[in-house]
């Protein structure tokens, strides 16, 4: 079975039967915001685009109000299932037996499917164990999003997040670890190109690869139709990535060792790559206090990089890496649409990096992150208007995940 494909989900579903419409007051297509629109879904998928106002014909049309906005629905670039939320998801992770972690994973799964967010890319779990999660929510889409899984992230020999085994060092490993997640049936490669915080020894501001073995890692994937997706917190590591030409750079932190190491000209380069930047956002409620440390000198700097890199163009998508922290949650997401306007991204621009711009990162613009006649019927109903106030995302009427009715 292919983990790329569509859903096949014919057959009555929840309720609904294999052909319905919604309607509602005014809809964001993942690219503008219009008035009363109507949505024709068929098995799974959406056919048909209706902004004439005009009430559908006879059939079933799902109708939570004049004041509901439809969506698409919404994608994290960057999240991990199997960590539980808790203050020591790593030690928690290294005591789970793989049952453990699979139910969890199922639950965080389903809760972020039930605040609308459809598709997720998964940047790290252990073992393969993403991938079960991603084949059971393809074959039922009411237990999860779609799930974009990069099996274990390739890192070093004791490096940031080892723990998930997926160590690899030297030419014949990185190709031997791109090959093993292709044939797998993973849809991105995850790479850990500097440190992190979350695990012990490592450290954000140290770079694990050089140049070479980035080369080495995206051209093999390119080469399986696979996009790389490299974690990169200090400035060489962006730079490194940046040369080497991945598809999206996660967290983007220019962490330094005592704070923020300022690169203008690397900052202009980004800005103007077309790289997407996948910003580490979102949060609902407060960070440990390790986490408020290790940011107090740091945040306000990150903040000033990435309002730079707004206003220079780059392609910003957002992913929340929930699961690290109790303040992050699997439905997080909603939460980084006001931290986005403060970045200085327009109303309209925001609610696209969390829709249309995400589906492009993650390599799946013509199923996800739209409402168009031809893409999944993954479909998000809030009560409100997003552009004025982002908190209606939080307001869920209704949740369609390739035609399923779940919420
Ligand atoms: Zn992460």
């Amino acid at each position: 079975m292919s983990l790329h494909g569509r859903a096949d989900t014919a057959g009555p579903m929840n309720g609904l039967p294999d052909e319905y419409a919604v309607r509602a007051g005014s809809m964001f297509d993942g690219f503008t915001m219009s008035g009363p629109a109507t949505v024709y879904v068929r098995r799974g998928r959406i056919v048909a685009v209706d902004r004439t106002g005009s009430p559908p014909p006879d059939g079933h049309v799902v109708e939570p109000g004049a004041d509901a906005c439809l969506l698409p629905g919404l994608i994290d670039t960057h999240t991990h299932l199997a960590f539980d939320c808790g203050t020591n998801p790593v030690e928690s992770m290294a005591e789970a037996q793989d049952e453990d972690l699979l139910s969890g994973m199922r639950a965080a799964a389903r809760t972020a499917l039930l605040a609308g967010i459809t598709t997720v890319r998964d940047l790290g779990a252990r073992d393969f164990l993403a991938l079960t999660v991603a084949r059971e929510t393809l074959t039922t889409p009411d237990a999860g999003p779609e799930i974009l899984a990069a099996g274990p992230p390739i890192t070093t020999y004791g490096g940031h997040c080892h723990f998930m085994n997926g160590e690899a060092e030297g030419r014949d490993q990185l190709l031997g670890a791109v090959r093993e997640r292709h044939d797998r049936g993973c849809a991105v490669i995850k790479i850990m190109v500097s440190g992190g915080q979350m695990t012990p020894g490592s450290r954000s501001h140290v770079s694990q690869y050089g140049q070479d073995d980035l080369r080495i890692v995206v051209g093999e994937a390119h080469r399986l139709g696979l996009p790389v997706a490299a974690h990169a917190h200090n400035t060489e590591a962006i730079a490194h990535a940046l040369a080497a030409g991945v598809d999206t750079m996660e967290h983007v932190s220019f962490s330094g060792e005592n704070g923020i190491d300022e690169d203008a000209g690397l900052v202009a380069r980004l800005g103007a790559s077309g790289t997407f930047l996948s910003l580490t956002l979102g949060t609902h409620g407060t960070l440990p206090l390790e986490v408020q440390r290790h940011l107090r000198t740091r945040l306000d700097g990150r903040r000033k990089i990435h309002r730079a890199l707004v206003e220079l163009g780059g392609r910003v998508v957002v992913g929340t890496d929930a699961g690290i922290f109790p303040s992050k949650p699997h439905d997080v997401l909603p939460y980084s649409v006001e931290e986005l306007k403060d970045l200085g991204l327009s109303p309209v621009a925001s609610l696209a990096a969390i829709t249309s711009q995400a589906a492009a990162a993650c390599g799946v613009e013509g199923r996800k992150g739209r409402i168009r006649a031809g893409a999944d019927a993954d479909l998000l109903v809030i009560g409100g208007d997003p552009l004025r106030d982002p908190a209606c995302l939080r307001d869920v009427r209704a949740v369609f995940r390739a035609g399923v009715r779940v919420r």
